[in-house]
């Protein structure tokens, strides 16, 4: 497969932008090598500027669950760029795309968009701290927040510690306050609240981790984080940018039954344009500025492009529901995997939630960071290529959770078996 106009255009990107990127889960480094340069998508395929296809399932890392260039989403772009691109004033949209949200949404009564996952997960624990007038807030190693400098701790990687901070930058006094226990670890929450419950303002989750790769909470974790902070008022936050629309229309909290007190989204929420929202009860929302004190702003939050990209997403997930489709895609590709890892003799676990799956070069069932750290990554890079040269463009790190979308069909997805099989059995 020749990349050469990648190549040459990734030179370039090296001295433009550092390490060529705009955001470093795009750089391979995990696998080695140099990213692939796009140049546009079509419904489940990407193609780069060498013309080479691929089977896509990073789905631009989550938001592209209908595929790319929908013809909805894609006309509703255009439309709304036509009647202008932002006017930093109320819109109608936005109000269908909360309301969109609320009825799908079971713990979600009011919200405020903003420009990103990160915004919104940063604005809740903002939230939480200032509705609670505590500092302390709960956060699992392997989870992902986005950047915010206080949970840009133990964010997928790092052992479990107080506070520590993983980035330069990032200051020990902005971590002080943040908490880090080990997901699935019901004791070690008990103790975190025996110690500090008087001074946590709210413990951030994802309710089905993808940051880790695909990671799943057991009944009992969330069931105690729910009883915890409703025992000591402090706020239970779901973090579900990644899964939000994803493992269901209504989210990880329709299948799992816990109400949390705030939400986080983002991703398949913008339908592909930039877009954060955070939401929960009308009572706490109601403490964010002007309805309260708790400061937030955006010149761009709501804007009518990524507004009108996420309602048109959002309704045709609602009236195509896809995810019986997705269930049995996903299922079938999972299954493939599995038997191609056996095949070739190779240990591994498969954790499956809806569209989102990982293959884990670990033979151990992964249920936290810690057993998530000792997959084999460099068996993950090899594979990681052997799949590239043939034609499916999977996350480049075995901590990524890799997704179906509404597009793939199931010759796409027996090609994909096809292509695991050759790529595990020379690896
Ligand atoms: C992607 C992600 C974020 C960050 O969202 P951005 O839009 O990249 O800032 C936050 N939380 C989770 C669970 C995510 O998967």
């Amino acid at each position: 497969m020749g990349r050469e106009k990648s190549h040459e255009i990734f030179a370039r990107s090296q001295q433009l932008m550092p390490g060529g990127v705009n955001s470093p889960a795009r750089a391979f480094g995990a696998v080695g090598g140099e990213p692939v340069v796009m140049q546009r998508g079509e419904g489940a395929y990407l193609f780069d500027v060498d013309g080479n296809r691929y089977i896509d399932y990073i789905g631009s890392w989550g938001p592209m669950i209908l595929g790319h260039t929908h013809p909805k989403v894609t006309h509703a772009i255009e439309s709304a760029v036509k009647r202008g691109t932002s006017f930093g004033a109320p819109t109608e949209a936005e109000n269908t795309l909360a309301e969109l949200i609320i009825n799908a949404v079971p713990s979600i009564e009011k919200l405020r968009l903003v420009n990103s996952g990160t915004e919104a997960t940063m604005s809740a624990i903002r939230l939480a701290r200032g509705y609670t007038g505590r500092d302390v807030i709960v956060k699992f190693a392997g989870n992902y927040h986005g950047h915010v400098d206080s949970l840009l701790v133990a964010a997928g990687s790092a052992a479990a510690t107080l506070g520590v901070p993983n980035s330069p930058g990032v200051t020990a006094g902005t971590t002080k306050d943040t908490l880090v226990l080990a997901y699935n670890d019901v004791t070690g929450v008990e103790t975190a609240f025996e110690n500090y419950g008087a001074q946590i303002a709210g413990v951030i989750l994802e309710p089905i981790v993808g940051n880790m790769g695909t990671v799943i909470p057991s009944p009992e974790f969330l069931t105690s984080l729910r009883k915890l902070t409703s025992q000591h008022n402090a706020l239970l936050i779901f973090d579900e940018v990644m899964t939000g629309f994803r493992v269901a229309f209504g989210g990880a909290q329709s299948l799992n039954g816990i109400t949390p007190d705030l939400t986080t989204l983002g991703k398949i929420v913008g339908g592909g344009m930039p877009i954060g929202a955070y939401g929960g009860k009308a009572e706490i929302m109601n403490h964010v500025m002007p309805a309260g004190q708790v400061f937030q702003a955006g010149t761009l939050s709501g804007n009518p492009i990524a507004t009108a990209a996420g309602i048109a997403t959002l309704q045709t997930l609602r009236d195509e529901n896809p995810y019986p489709r997705l269930e049995q895609l996903s299922a079938r590709l999972a299954e493939g995997l599995g038997d191609a890892a056996n095949s070739a003799g190779v240990p591994h676990t498969v954790t499956r939630v809806g569209s989102m799956l990982t293959l884990f070069f670990n033979e151990s069932p992964v249920d936290n960071w810690q057993v998530a750290a000792k997959c084999d990554t460099a068996r993950f890079g090899k594979y990681f290529w052997g799949l590239m040269d043939r034609g499916v463009y999977m996350p480049c790190s075995q901590y990524e959770a890799l997704f179906v979308s509404a597009a793939h069909t199931e010759a796409d997805i027996d090609e994909t078996i096809d292509a695991a099989k050759a790529a595990l059995a020379i690896s």
